[in-house]
């Protein structure tokens, strides 16, 4: 299982904006964004995992925000893996 510091709150990321250096918020998750409430959004993560690319299995991809210029960006954070996973 892989954990990502920013969903579980372990490490907080400063973005600068890119545009004008103020300092951004994050706001959420991409797949939140894209998948919102359905009912088959069990489904569909797993087919994720299952996929050809693997980077989904690395990265958690969070919405950072600019509150001066509002620009978006998309910053991926490195996810590691759980010190509590089941060894298999
Ligand atoms: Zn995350
Ligand atoms: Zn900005």
């Amino acid at each position: 299982m892989q954990i990502c510091p920013i969903c579980n709150g372990i490490e907080l990321i400063h973005l600068a904006c890119p545009h004008c250096g103020a300092l951004m918020e994050e706001h959420g998750k991409v797949s939140d964004y894209y998948a919102p409430y359905s009912p088959y959004r069990e489904i569909s993560h797993v087919q994720t995992l299952e996929g050809s690319d693997p980077i989904h299995l690395l990265y958690c991809n969070h919405y950072y925000h600019c509150p001066h210029c509002q620009h978006f960006l998309t910053y991926s954070a490195k996810q590691f893996a759980s010190p509590f996973a089941p060894m298999v």
